[in-house]
């Protein structure tokens, strides 16, 4: 046996509290901006929020926290929420972000599953702790993030933030943890069963917020003012508050107001570059410049993900409003980010017609992510961008097992995501559903998505969801549910035509129904199981008459439906 020589070059550990500590050295008169709970706009710097993180560490300290314990949060996008990610797990504790948008029983089932020993809310939250409260009895105290003369009038014994960050002085060094320790924790929304949590360390939490910060993946900068409307309780921004301090960009958080126009307002009263969302949020964003009328002075782009971004948005930012769209897919258990739609030189090189087909995509791995895609019987498949498969990941940020579950979730030390994706040629990955969610028309998949996407780019759509629905020759077929503009009318017939040519013949949806709202999760992804269910007696015309089926055997063969 040789013996190995080692490289000679400092061994620091990779440690979240560096990345704040680094924008606060070099960085330390860059502002952080954040629109407060109590209705105003606070204004301080990186080297303001280093100080008040220490005063946070040293107060939990005195407290009694140890290294491992978690600390909950129940907050909105704001600096006191940036502190609480730094103030914690600094010390070696772990952030534990909760999202407040979950029915009460399933935030007080995970506050106890994660055994949170302190839990630091807004206090637009304080009805919500008062409910909590006598169900998480583990919980040692209920922080209100504000300071004294705002805290609000609550049924449970609860400390102000401020009060207590005011008896210490910010005089503390972060210890050097070793970079294997948990830093952050955050359940998974629970859109395919109960909330599981990722426990993401240091090490990890790091690389990925190297990782998002390359010019092709997010491509955060030093020159950009950074608005982040992805929740800081949803999988941690997607990594904004961790890349943003790495890169010295502007920090811009906008609280609960997520309006189109508060957010306009916002973006532009802090010359906003950049900014990161799921489709639903941009809606509202783009009906208000529509309708006021006004363009985005400042803003250049912007990463959209979470769900599938429908190409007709895409269009729409890039062409009337020149902002660049990044299409990017991820998921909780990937810290988030896995794939991003950044273009090769070469793409760069083709007809303005095939660059919008692949930025339509989820886009390529960014350096730290594996990914595959695999048959029934676990093969590997092409990547033809025709043949569908079950998507598997791995990398340093990608799930190993999930927080206090001894089984592994993986398959031959692969992550399978839920996901269903083909990867084409150019390795671009395109998400086609979940695969709970998949539409089997005689064996063969149908890709929910691209119906879907389709039926949102006719003008009297607002929303629409395409779910299986049982059928007596093809054992599923699609039904396309829609939510019409309140403004806009259009028939069943209307938008089954509008598919033609579209869409293979056999993709297109056997029937159409109109309902006034779809079912949302908390993190405003379509619930389809609630569909299937409420649709699930939904008798197809096509069912009726299959002798007159208009699908019939030869429109039905394998085909290329792009
Ligand atoms: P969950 O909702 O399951 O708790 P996440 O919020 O982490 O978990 O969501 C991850 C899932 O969201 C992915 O597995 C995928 O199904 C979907 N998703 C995320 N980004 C995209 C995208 N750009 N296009 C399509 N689906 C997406």
């Amino acid at each position: 046996m040789t013996t190995p020589l080692y490289g000679q070059m400092m061994d620091v550990p990779l440690t979240v509290s560096s990345l704040l500590a680094h924008a606060s050295r070099h960085f330390g008169t860059t502002e952080i901006v954040s629109k407060r709970i109590e209705g105003d706009v606070h204004r301080y710097t990186y080297r303001d929020c280093e100080k008040r993180a220490k005063q946070l560490a040293q107060a939990l300290i005195a407290l009694g926290v140890e290294m491992g314990d978690r600390i909950g949060t129940l907050a909105w996008n704001g600096y006191r929420h940036l502190e609480t990610y730094f103030g914690t797990t600094g010390f070696g504790a772990v952030c534990h972000t909760i999202n407040p948008r979950l029915f009460p029983d399933q935030v007080a089932w995970i506050i106890n599953h994660a055994d949170d020993r302190y839990v630091l809310f807004d206090i637009t939250f304080a009805p919500l702790v008062d409910v909590l409260a006598p169900q998480c009895p583990n919980v040692l105290c209920w922080i209100a993030m504000t300071d004294e003369a705002h805290m609000p009038r609550m049924s449970t014994a609860a400390s102000s933030y401020e009060a207590l960050l005011a008896q210490h002085d910010g005089d503390f060094d972060w210890p050097l943890i070793d970079e294997r320790c948990a830093s952050n924790l955050c359940y998974t929304s629970g859109t395919t069963g109960n909330p599981k949590g990722a426990l993401y360390s240091h090490r990890s939490s790091v690389l990925h917020a190297f990782g998002a910060s390359l010019p092709d993946a997010m491509g955060l900068s030093a020159r950009d003012s950074v608005l982040p409307v992805v929740p800081m309780f949803h999988v941690n921004a997607w990594g904004i508050p961790h890349a943003a301090p790495l890169t010295g960009a502007k920090l811009v958080f906008p609280g609960k107001d997520l309006d189109g126009k508060s957010l306009y307002e916002l973006m532009e009263a802090e010359r906003v570059t950049y900014s990161a969302g799921v489709p639903t949020v941009w809606l509202g964003l783009l009906n208000h410049v529509r309708e006021a009328g006004v363009r985005f002075s400042s803003l250049e782009r912007t990463v959209i993900g979470g769900s599938a971004c429908p190409p007709a948005m895409i269009r729409m930012f890039q062409d009337t409003y020149g902002v660049e769209v990044i299409h990017a897919w991820g998921m909780t258990e990937m810290s988030p980010l896995g794939t991003l739609s950044k273009l090769t030189w070469e793409q760069t090189q083709r007809s303005p017609d095939e660059q919008r087909k692949l930025r339509e995509k989820q886009g390529h791995a960014m350096y730290g992510v594996d990914m595959r895609i695999v048959g029934d019987d676990g093969r590997e498949l092409p990547w033809d961008g025709v043949a569908f498969g079950d998507l598997h990941v791995r990398g340093p940020w990608v799930i190993d097992r999930y927080f206090r579950s001894d089984a592994s979730p993986l398959v031959d030390g692969w992550f399978p995501t839920g996901d269903v994706a083909t990867i084409d040629k150019d390795s671009f990955l395109n998400i086609t559903d979940r695969s709970k969610d998949v539409i089997k028309s005689g064996g063969e998949w149908i890709s929910s998505i691209d119906v879907e996407n389709i039926a949102i780019a006719h003008p009297a759509v607002a929303e629409a969801a395409c779910i299986a629905c049982a059928h007596p020759k093809w054992t599923e077929r699609p039904l396309l549910v829609v939510v019409k503009r309140p403004d806009a009318d259009v028939t069943r017939d209307e938008l089954l035509a509008f598919y033609k040519g579209k869409i293979a013949k056999w993709w297109i949806p056997d029937d159409v129904v109109f309902v006034d709202e779809l079912p949302h999760t908390a993190t405003g992804k379509l619930q389809k199981l609630k569909l299937r269910e409420r649709f699930r007696d939904h008798v197809l015309p096509s069912a009726l008459a299959t002798e007159n089926c208009p699908l019939d055997d030869e429109a039905h063969a394998k085909s290329d439906p792009s």
